[in-house]
C-alpha cells in the first residue's frame, strides 16, 4: 500500500452513474449457464452500541426487535441467511430468550443460516483503540457465543470502522478466522484496486515473511454498505431493489424511483435490471462469486420489512433457477459460504490463497468517503476519553494479573474466604465496558454527548470494579505466607 499511496494521485473525477468510479461493461455472454455467476446475498443490520442513542436504549427500542425478528424469520425458512456481529447487544438478547427459543437460535447457528460474524463484543475501532483493547473485546465476544451455543466465527464483517488495520486481519486470523470483509476505505483506493480486481486479496503483514498469517480479504467496491450502493455501480437502481424502502414505508429512494413489488409480471424485466448490476460488479472481481449485502443501519427491526426483503429476493431467485441461461444463480447466503464458493471454484482451502490472488501489505488510512472528506479528526477528538481508556486498559490489566495470583494462592494454600465468583464476575463486567468503548463510535468520539457521558459512567464503574482486586501482596517468611487482598468498594 506504500507504494499505492505514494503513486496515486487521488483525483477525483466523475464517473457517472458510480460517481466514484467509472462506466461499467462486461462482455455479454461472459456468465452463461456454462458458466455460472453466483450471488450470495446477505441481509444484516448494522447495530451501533452507542451512536446517536445510548446502547441500552438501542437495544430496547431497536436491536432487540431486530433479533426477535430475524430468528422468527430464519425459522420460518431454510433458504434465508442473516449476518450479526455486535455480541455486547447479542448476548443482551440471548440472556432475555426463553429456553426453546435460545434452542430456536442455536438451530439456525449451527445449520448455517445465522452467521456471528468477528465475535466481537463490538465492532471495534481500528485507529485509536489499543491492540491489547481489541484482543480483549474479542476474546469477550467469542468466549460468549461460544459458550451460550458452541458457535465459533469463520468470518470478520467491519463495515463501518473509519479505515482499516492489518493488525485486525492478524487478530481474525490467529482467532481462528479465513476470511474478512472491511468497507470504509478512501474511495480512490477502492478504485484504484477495482481496476486491476485487485479488491480481493491475501492480507498480509508487513514483519511476516512466509505468509504465515495472511487472511483472505474482501474490499466492498462502492460508496456506503447500504442497499443503493452494494448491488452494483448504479445507486439509482440499486435502491428500487431495497424493498424496505416500497411506498408507503418508512425508507424512501432519494433518486425517486421507488422499489416495485416482484410479481409475475414483471419479475422477468426486474430481475435483468437487477442481474446487470450483478454482472457488472462481478467484473470489478476475479472470481464467478459475487457478494452482496442487504441491509443497513438498524434494519429489519419490524417484521413487515423482513417479509418485503425476504420475499420479494425469493421470487427473483426462483425466477434465475428457472432460466439458467441468464448465467446468474442467486441466492441467500453468508459470507462464509461466500468466501467457501471462492475457494471452491479456485480449487484451494479456506485459510489459504484462492489461485491468481494477490497479496497486499499495509494499512488503510486515512479514510475519505468523499471529496476531501478526511475521517482525521477521530485520532484526537475528545482527548480526555481517549485517556481514560488506556488507564482503564492498565488498572484492568493489573487487576486481572493481580486476581490470577491470588486465585492461584489461595487454591494451593486451600484459604477459605477468597470471593473468586464475585470478583470474577466484576472483572467480566469492567472488561465489558471497556470493550463496549472500542466500539467505532466509542472511543472515536463521534457519538453524540449523552452517549459519551454514558459510555463514561459506565468506564468509570470498570475503574471502581478492577480496582477491588488490583492491591494484592504476596508475602514470604521464614515460616509463614500470606497474601492480603484489598477490596475497596
Ligand atoms: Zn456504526
Amino acid at each position: 500500500m506504500m507504494k499505492v499511496y505514494e503513486e496515486l494521485k487521488f483525483e477525483n473525477p466523475d464517473g457517472g452513474a458510480w460517481k466514484q468510479g467509472w462506466r461499467v461493461t462486461y462482455p455479454e455472454g461472459k456468465w452463461n449457464s456454462d458458466n455460472l455467476l453466483h450471488v450470495f446475498v446477505l441481509p444484516h443490520s448494522h447495530t451501533d452500541p452507542g451512536w446517536v442513542k445510548k446502547y441500552m436504549d438501542y437495544y430496547t427500542q431497536q436491536t432487540k426487535p431486530i433479533l426477535d425478528n430475524v430468528l422468527n424469520f430464519l425459522s420460518a425458512d431454510p433458504r434465508r441467511r442473516f449476518i450479526y456481529a455486535e455480541l455486547s447487544f447479542f448476548s443482551l438478547w440471548w440472556e432475555s430468550l426463553s429456553e426453546s427459543r435460545k434452542q430456536q437460535a442455536r438451530k439456525v447457528l449451527r445449520n448455517g443460516q445465522l452467521e456471528i460474524a468477528t465475535g466481537g463484543w463490538v465492532m471495534n475501532d481500528e485507529a485509536n483503540t489499543h491492540y491489547a483493547a481489541m484482543v480483549d473485546q474479542l476474546i469477550e465476544g467469542n468466549q460468549y457465543i461460544h459458550a451460550v451455543s458452541g458457535f465459533a466465527p469463520r468470518s470478520g464483517w467491519a463495515i463501518d470502522p473509519f479505515g482499516h488495520t492489518p493488525t485486525m486481519a492478524y487478530l481474525l486470523n490467529r482467532s481462528g478466522v479465513k476470511g474478512m470483509l472491511v468497507q470504509r476505505v478512501h474511495y480512490a483506493i477502492k478504485k484504484h484496486l477495482a481496476r486491476s480486481q485487485n479488491l480481493e486479496f491475501m492480507w498480509r503483514q508487513l514483519w511476516d515473511k512466509d505468509g504465515s498469517s495472511d487472511t483472505l480479504c474482501h474490499v466492498m467496491p462502492f460508496y456506503s454498505y447500504d442497499v443503493p450502493h452494494t448491488c452494483g455501480p448504479d445507486p439509482k437502481i440499486c435502491c428500487q431493489f431495497d424493498f424496505a424502502r416500497m411506498s408507503p414505508g418508512r425508507y424512501n429512494c432519494p433518486w425517486r424511483v421507488p422499489p416495485q413489488a416482484i410479481t409475475e409480471g414483471n419479475v422477468a424485466d426486474r430481475a435483468a435490471m437487477l442481474i446487470d448490476q450483478y454482472k457488472k460488479k462481478a467484473s470489478l472481481y476475479r472470481s464467478n462469486a459475487l457478494f452482496i449485502p442487504l441491509g443497513d443501519d438498524f434494519r429489519y427491526d419490524q417484521a413487515e420489512e423482513c417479509e418485503r426483503q425476504f420475499n420479494n429476493y425469493q421470487k427473483i431467485f426462483d425466477y434465475l433457477d428457472k432460466n439458467p441461461q441468464l448465467g446468474v444463480k442467486a441466492q441467500f447466503g453468508t459470507l462464509s459460504e461466500y468466501f467457501d464458493k471462492i475457494h471452491e471454484l479456485s480449487g484451494s482451502e479456506p485459510g489459504s490463497r484462492p489461485r491468481e490472488y494477490p497479496v497486499l501489505t499495509g494499512d488503510f488510512f486515512t479514510y475519505a468517503d468523499k471529496n476531501d472528506h478526511y475521517w482525521s479528526g477521530y485520532f484526537t477528538s475528545r482527548p480526555f476519553q481517549k485517556q481514560m481508556d488506556r488507564n482503564i486498559e492498565t488498572n484492568l490489566r493489573s487487576a486481572e494479573i493481580a486476581f490470577s495470583l491470588a486465585a492461584v494462592y489461595q487454591r494451593k494454600h486451600r484459604l477459605s474466604g477468597f470471593p473468586e465468583d464475585q470478583l470474577m464476575r466484576l472483572l467480566v463486567e469492567a472488561r465489558r465496558n471497556l470493550g463496549l468503548f472500542q466500539h467505532h463510535d466509542g472511543i472515536t468520539g463521534t457519538a453524540k454527548d449523552f452517549v459519551v457521558v454514558d459510555y463514561g459512567e459506565r468506564s468509570e464503574r470498570g475503574i471502581t470494579l478492577s480496582s477491588l482486586c488490583y492491591i494484592y501482596k504476596v508475602r514470604e517468611g521464614d515460616n509463614s505466607q500470606f497474601f492480603v487482598l484489598y477490596i475497596f468498594t
